[in-house]
């Protein structure tokens, strides 16, 4: 994670639900009453076509399937040939391969069924084994502060069934890698083949025994090796009940487009079940405030979807976007981003610098093509001419609404990331006293000394 969004994190902002409106401070308050709970659309980055084809799929969307009618009183839900009963969480071993010798990886699933009737939701982490925000969100999620009475999910209370999959992809996860281990990428591979290679078996059997079943399926990811994304929703807005689930989750920028062929997502969309992907920070991090932030949209999802009580709270405006704009740099060298993800930059801005230590009094600045928000940076400082530094969303129109909500290093503060992680208690902070003296006599003696007036200063003091 960015400073800049380190800092975001701990500034308090509101973005509170409508049930609870909190006071905002003077430059967020809404300028008239019509405004309040309505999401402002910046959209002008989808074409018309397209609008009217998502539109088209809206004005045919039923409403609440029979099924799910809250008259037909609660019922076992059967998983893996194990009967869950209503109001009770299970916890499963599911194997990603079925053998007799050899190793099957074991991944934990789940289950948490209400004791009234409801979708099924299937929540996933780590189909890509290193983007950890997923297992961390979702160990969260199922963990005692937002399980049980009193807490956000409380299966007594419940409506429908949870199937949360912390980590998809196990043997990536346990190699720190993207990857299966025959070097396939799981996501490009569903709907997989029982007898086909050890990576497409293994999606066959996550797509016939996870997904199926499913009515909604949130899938938590982060940018790949090298980058780290501004944390974003990804969906086919003109797929209803995912484009429903989108608006839900509660954050402020969502990219339309169809998943790449032998995703989770499009297979799902292609089964109409809906889907929508998660997308913040980068690989190989913990990123505390993506994880946070995809704690707050599960829940505001669930909430959308009334299977937990409350309404889901809603941001400042929404991006939709269906197309975006590279900055690349045009010189080899090592990169330094000014702008990270998240950054709010003019047309000319400089964002990034590349220099080479071959040409040490050289420096190139790399500038953005348009005013916009930076939905990807690089953190992989090696650079060659054409590399990508940065993704924008070209921005015209709601220039302003998106200043509002701006710190002040001009980074968005994304609804969801204010406030203390959620998952940590004051019980978990313990005081505790550390003895000893500063070595060289002060706390940062012994890193050399950067600010020449302070060197006599510091010597006088460390020398006796
Ligand atoms: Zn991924």
């Amino acid at each position: 994670m960015s400073d800049r969004l380190g800092r975001a994190l701990s500034e308090p902002h509101s973005d509170s639900s409508d049930e609870t409106p909190k006071p905002r401070p003077e430059s967020l308050t809404p300028r008239s009453k019509r405004r309040r709970f309505t999401p402002l659309k910046v959209a002008n980055q989808i074409p018309k076509r397209r609008r009217r084809e998502i539109e088209r799929a809206l004005e045919g969307s039923a409403g609440t399937p029979k099924k799910w009618s809250r008259q037909s009183g609660p019922k076992n839900h059967n998983f893996m040939r194990k009967r869950i009963s209503p109001g009770s969480t299970r916890r499963i071993e599911f194997d990603l391969l079925s053998v007799d010798i050899g190793e099957s990886w074991p991944t934990p699933v789940t289950v948490i069924h209400g004791s009234r009737p409801g979708p099924v939701v299937t929540l996933l982490g780590a189909v890509h084994g290193n983007e950890l925000v997923g297992p961390l969100a979702l160990t969260y999620l199922t963990g005692p502060n937002f399980v049980g009475p009193g807490k956000p999910i409380d299966p007594e209370v419940m409506s429908g069934t949870l199937r949360i999959v912390p980590v998809v992809n196990m043997p990536g996860y346990r190699r720190q890698s993207r990857y299966m281990p025959d070097g396939r990428d799981l996501n490009r591979a569903f709907p997989g083949k029982p007898e086909s290679n050890t990576t497409f078996r293994v999606a066959h059997k996550i797509w016939n025994e996870v997904i199926v079943g499913s009515d909604y399926v949130i899938d938590l990811h982060t940018a790949a090796f090298g980058r780290t994304n501004m944390p974003q929703i990804r969906a086919n807005l003109a797929h209803a009940s995912s484009n429903k689930i989108a608006r839900s989750f509660g954050i402020e920028a969502i990219l339309d487009n169809v998943g790449p062929k032998g995703s989770l997502r499009r297979l799902t969309n292609e089964s109409d079940i809906a889907c929508i992907t998660f997308e913040g920070g980068g690989p190989n991090e913990s990123d505390p405030e993506s994880v946070q932030i995809s704690i707050y949209g599960i829940l505001n999802v669930l909430r959308g979807l009334r299977m937990i009580p409350g309404h889901p709270s809603r941001p400042r405006f929404r991006i939709l976007a269906s197309g975006s704009v590279w900055i690349r740099s045009d010189q080899g060298g090592l990169l330094d981003v000014l702008a990270p993800a998240g950054s709010f930059v003019d047309e000319g801005e400089v964002v990034a610098t590349v220099t080479n230590p071959e040409r040490p009094s050289e420096t190139h600045e790399v500038t953005s093509p348009n005013k916009g928000l930076i939905i990807c940076s690089a953190t992989h400082p090696f650079v060659t001419a054409g590399t990508p530094v940065g993704h924008i969303l070209p921005v015209s129109k709601g220039v302003k609404t998106i200043r509002k909500r701006l710190d002040e290093d001009d980074c968005l503060v994304i609804a969801g990331s204010d406030g203390d992680p959620p998952w940590r208690e004051d019980d978990d902070v313990e005081d505790i006293t550390v003895g000893g003296e500063w070595s060289g006599g002060s706390v940062d003696a012994e890193w050399g000394v950067n600010d020449p007036a302070g060197v006599e200063e510091e010597a006088a003091e460390a020398d006796p």
